[in-house]
């Protein structure tokens, strides 16, 4: 075959988590959670399936899960996306990105993204037959240079993805890049993909800036969040979309002929529970405990924390340890230290190594005092 992504192999994420279980490392690399999903959103998802929820949901998802969703949004963004036209559950975040790129990407379109990126943005530019540009972004602090932005942008540029809280950095977006962003999208027909996934793991009292809560932003955005996250239920594969109804629309007619409906019982058990707000309004908390615990055995490495604001990754520079390449380095953690990680320079297109390495804190505290064990040796 004429390869659509010539350049593609599996994705550090399957690679690094095969590898754990190969060599029974402890596995800080691919994100997700080693404890367990809620008790009581099993018992809903559960109750669905007994009680008959097991054929195929409306294509654009259960209209209670959208209306949850609407509520929600609603009330913490201040924001009203209308359940039957500005709403779509997907098969988790990651399809709603494809979907997203996919209805608005034309060939030789520019989208603009910021390097470290997560990995599935790229690839659905390329196979849509777009270009992708690439801003990188540095340690520690990761900041947009948004006077670079500008110079990028020009008539061919249709798009702009934003990560926030971001994978794999940790940081948020602040107020002043809302503001540098709706300067440099003003008058022009860009449109923004958010992958807002991490939106309730944000830390230290900050507020999540989505770009639905910005009338001049979300006219032209597509809002990407999931379940998998926040609900520790990365393997449901449950996510969804919000953009205004002539985005929808479109997105619509390439979602009916990608997955046509997502998995109805588990729709309608995170419809009951959405309900009840404590479900995610707890989760800074929850998630910031983990972070400081897992900051705080850090501290007696080697290894150099970098910030870490949102999302449930832990960066580290590793200088005073070796100046081996970040993926060189990594191999060699999980099998000489049996601690599992991702290194960073796979977020970056051109392969760029900070010497950078990302952990997944969402673990159980054994787990995370397990590996603090190892990584002291290191
Ligand atoms: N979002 C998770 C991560 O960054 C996992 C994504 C995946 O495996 N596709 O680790």
């Amino acid at each position: 075959v004429n390869s659509k992504l010539p350049q593609a192999g599996t994705t550090i994420f399957t690679v690094m988590s095969a590898l754990a279980n190969e060599v029974g490392a402890i596995n800080l690399s691919q994100g997700f959670p080693d404890y367990d999903t809620s008790p009581e959103l099993i018992e809903l998802v559960n109750q669905a399936m007994k009680s008959g929820f097991n054929q195929y949901a409306p294509m654009a998802g259960y209209m209670p899960l959208r209306e949850e969703l609407s509520r929600k949004t609603e009330k913490l963004y201040g924001a009203y996306y209308n359940p039957d036209t500005e709403i779509t559950i997907t098969a988790g975040g990651t399809q709603a990105l494809y979907t997203a790129i996919a209805t608005v990407i034309n060939p030789n379109d520019e989208v603009i993204i910021f390097e470290p990126a997560f990995d599935c943005y790229a690839p659905a530019i390329k196979v849509a037959g777009g270009i992708v540009k690439a801003l990188e972004l540095e340690p520690p602090d990761y900041r947009i240079r948004w006077d670079m932005v500008k110079r990028l942008v020009n008539s061919r540029t249709k798009m702009i993805i934003l990560n926030s809280p971001h994978n794999p950095t940790a940081t948020i977006l602040h107020q002043e890049d809302i503001d540098a962003l709706t300067a440099i999208v003003k008058n022009r027909d860009i449109f923004i993909l958010s992958d807002e996934v991490y939106e309730h793991l944000i830390y230290d009292g900050e507020a999540h800036h989505s770009m639905a809560q910005y009338p001049e932003l979300r006219e032209r955005s597509f809002v990407i969040a999931s379940f998998g996250k926040p609900f520790h239920a990365t393997g449901w594969k449950v996510g969804y979309c919000m953009a205004p109804a002539v985005l929808m629309s479109e997105f619509r007619k390439i979602h009916q002929f990608l997955v046509f409906a997502v998995n109805a019982p588990m729709q309608a058990g995170i419809a009951e529970y959405l309900k009840n707000e404590s479900h995610y309004l707890e989760l800074p908390g929850f998630f910031q405990q983990k972070r400081d615990y897992f900051r705080k055995g850090l501290e007696s490495t080697r290894f150099e924390l970098l910030p870490c604001a949102g999302s449930y990754f832990q960066s580290v520079k590793y200088e005073r340890i070796t100046d081996e390449k970040d993926a060189d380095f990594a191999m060699r953690l999980v099998k000489d230290f049996g601690v599992a990680v991702i290194p960073v320079s796979a977020f970056y297109g051109r392969g760029t190594d900070h010497h950078v390495l990302r952990f997944c804190f969402a673990k159980r505290q054994e787990t995370l005092d397990n590996a603090v064990e190892r990584l002291i040796k290191v």
